[in-house]
């Protein structure tokens, strides 16, 4: 007995071995990974973003482009490349394109964007999106949109470093993550659609979209606590992803998803109003993470003073953990409803 049992302990530790060569590690717990994210990283990244030094970060100008060259500094710090397929990290649209629909003389502008390579299902892609322009200034005043959306911008730089980290202590997403800013989305969700019209990754093999667009500050609904976040779209496309953000919530956040906008006949239609919508709308199950309006909305006061560093970085933990989840499990989200 005693024999036997020290041959199988040998024979398993030989197993062991062999399977950290040949088969992947285990990714079911991300806890690790998730305390990467830093309130201190997001808060220092946002002070910057949303500084008058950026002027609003209106779609193609001067201070957009500047909190751009900002956001990619962070990427190549963090060890995060650009996509596999392009040739740096933006991807340009032209004026032509981005007047189209309405003329408003936009210039050209850019979506930037970073890639982490999966390493079972490297051709399936998991999108985060943020957008990364705001209003820009009027009569003379700044509008810093830190909150719109400087926070989901500051949210997906801070995860791309979490996943790399991962990555590069052998527990790197199985599918592919591209982390996607995009821009032209306070004139008409431009650089999210320009993205679905000309995929660098094709759309069928697009998992799912996880898109951040404001979690830094409360509504008056939540005057109380800031412990929550609104989840639009999930279960439109797919009970999988619905499923996945309860699930990761309830292990690992634990903080309330309220699903009021989520009603189809919420007269807001926030599920139509941000970049999210230009994936769904090509079938691809998409999450909008957002923390409501407030008195500053699209005003001169949205600066990074009045963001809430704890729910930001609360939040920003729920999406990587709902991203975990997606890039790692056994099957990507099946589409059951239309
Ligand atoms: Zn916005």
């Amino acid at each position: 007995m005693k024999k036997l049992l020290i041959l199988l302990l040998v024979a398993s530790a030989y197993s062991c071995k062999t399977a950290q060569s040949t088969v992947s590690k285990d990714n079911s717990d991300p806890t690790k990974y998730v305390n990467v994210i830093k309130e201190k990283d997001l808060k220092k990244m946002l002070y910057i973003i949303a500084s008058d030094e950026m002027e609003g970060r209106d779609t193609g100008s001067k201070g957009q482009k500047k909190a751009g060259k900002y956001m990619i500094e962070q990427y190549k710090k963090n060890g995060v490349s650009f996509p596999k397929g392009a040739s740096d990290y933006y991807q340009a649209i032209p004026a032509s394109y981005l007047n189209a629909k309405r003329n408003k003389n936009l210039p050209d502008s850019e979506n930037i964007w970073a890639f982490i390579e999966g390493t079972e299902k490297p051709d399936e892609v998991l999108v985060i999106s943020a957008h990364y322009d705001h209003i820009g200034i009027k009569n003379g005043e700044i509008y810093n949109g830190a909150d719109d959306d400087g926070s989901g911008t500051v949210a997906v730089i801070e995860m791309a470093k979490a996943f790399t980290k991962a990555k590069k202590q052998g527990h790197g997403p199985k599918r592919s993550i591209l982390f996607l800013h995009v821009t032209g989305e306070e004139h008409g969700l431009h650089g999210s659609r320009f993205y679905s019209e000309n995929p660098l990754f094709p759309i069928a093999n697009t998992i799912a979209d996880i898109n951040i667009d404001m979690i830094g500050r409360r509504d008056v609904e939540h005057a109380n606590s800031n412990n929550y976040v609104y989840v639009i779209g999930a279960d439109r496309l797919s009970s999988d992803l619905h499923n996945a953000v309860v699930a990761q919530n309830e292990k690992y956040i634990k903080m309330d998803l309220d699903y009021k906008f989520n009603n189809p006949k919420d007269p807001n239609h926030f599920y139509e109003r941000s970049d999210h919508y230009n994936f769904a709308k090509h079938g691809i199950p998409s999450v909008f993470l957002f923390n409501g309006v407030h008195a500053d909305y699209h005003g001169k006061d949205d600066t990074a003073e009045k963001i809430e560093y704890d729910a930001l970085t609360k939040r920003t933990k729920l999406a990587f953990v709902i991203a975990w989840d997606l890039a790692n499990r056994e099957n990507r989200p099946v589409v059951d409803k239309k």
